[in-house]
């Protein structure tokens, strides 16, 4: 296990880039704590492989370091790093047992036998496929075959990481929750620092202590599920992350308070200095209510998902979605709309820019 960080790593894939769209990431600095269970999370083409695979060492970045215990490893190969990486798909051998796939890391290495088999038992039945040791793995269905891809990351005891790149991909939606929750367990009893990447907001926010969050190539919140829920650093994280995200609202900023078209908002706090440029409100559907007073809106649509109704209202072009207890209006109804002030935030030029109340920052 090590302390992994990144240092003003930049990468592209063009022999002479030019400006900052010619790279895939374009400046990462990261601590990973040892021992800790994080998630790289953002949407498709972000840059969350191109960064896995420059810690493995399968990728040499263009500019910067990479520092296990402040050791540097920028320079070696794959298999000098001490790294576990699971991929989209499963790797696996198939013309072997599972029992000879879980053990090939640790023969690999020169483990002794009974300690293989020890450990191989061990990691047979946290996965659930004990049953299936003796089964050659060509034969196994592809949930199994990437259980079993798992197990060959998490075997070994001695790796500074184990990092998965969205390993649920070729897994059935129903057995999906069920391995979300395995991997979870699976932290706690190994303690490995482990990385694990996804474009599913549910995945990163079940497994990881930390979240980093990642948008065309750099890191726009670091934080715990909490925090990215309660606190999105950037419109970008309010939107991504949330179920339906946050409404963000075009808004003005006068006499040190901020209007929604010609309505002032009562905020969190005070508005940070040097709110110049573009403003937004950004508020989380589960914060805002129907009530007798405030925003006048005409709610557009009501969806019945379940434990609540999710009410969409427009004011003037805006939409603004409520998540709303118990009944809801009908289409076409007129309605005010409620923000709670103290999850109501100020964002300038997508950055958050309300400070809370009674906290300096
Ligand atoms: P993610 O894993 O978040 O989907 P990637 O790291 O795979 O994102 O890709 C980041 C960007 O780099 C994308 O624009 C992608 O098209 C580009 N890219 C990835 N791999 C290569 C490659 N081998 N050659 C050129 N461009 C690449
Ligand atoms: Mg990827």
């Amino acid at each position: 296990m090590a302390k992994i960080t990144l240092s003003n790593l930049r990468h592209s894939y063009m022999p002479n880039p030019a400006g900052a769209e010619d790279y895939a990431l374009k400046q990462i600095d990261l601590d990973w704590d040892d021992g800790g269970a994080y998630a790289l999370l953002g949407p498709s083409g972000c840059g969350k492989s191109t960064l896995l695979n420059i810690i493995s060492g399968l990728l040499v970045p263009s500019e910067g370091r990479i520092l296990f215990d402040d050791r540097d490893v920028t320079d070696l190969p794959p298999d000098q790093r001490n790294i576990a990486q699971v991929f989209q798909f499963p790797v696996i051998y198939d013309t072997m047992t599972v029992y000879d796939n879980l053990a090939f890391p640790l023969r690999n290495r020169g483990v002794a036998a009974d300690k293989i088999e020890a450990r191989v038992s061990e990691i047979a039945e946290m996965l659930e496929v004990t049953g299936m040791l003796q089964t050659r793995a060509s034969g196994l269905s592809p949930d199994n075959k990437q259980k079993i891809s798992m197990g060959r990351g998490l075997v070994r005891d001695d790796v500074n990481v184990v990092m998965f790149d969205e390993p649920l991909t070729v897994i059935d939606p129903h057995l999906k929750w069920k391995l979300r929750s395995k991997l979870k367990e699976l932290h706690q009893r190994v303690r490995a620092t482990m990385i694990y990447v996804t474009h599913d907001q549910t995945e990163a926010l079940t497994f990881a202590d930390q979240v980093v969050v990642m948008q065309d190539g750099e890191i726009v919140q670091i934080g715990t599920p909490v925090e990215l829920f309660e606190r999105p650093a950037h419109t970008f994280v309010g939107h991504f992350i949330g179920s339906p995200g946050m409404n963000v609202l075009p808004c003005e900023v006068r006499d040190g308070g901020a209007y929604f078209n010609g309505t002032h908002i009562a905020l969190e706090g005070a508005i940070g200095q040097g709110a110049t440029g573009k403003t937004e409100i950004g508020i989380r559907p589960e914060y805002v209510s129907l009530s007798d007073a405030g925003l006048p809106a005409t709610v557009r649509k009501v969806s019945d998902i379940g434990r609540h109704n999710i009410v969409e209202a427009m004011v003037a072009d805006r939409k603004i979605a409520a998540i709303v207890e118990g009944d809801a209006p009908q289409a076409g109804a007129e309605v005010h709309l409620q923000f709670q002030p103290d999850q109501t935030r100020l964002y300038n030029n997508d950055w958050l820019a309300s400070e809370r109340q009674g906290i300096a920052s």
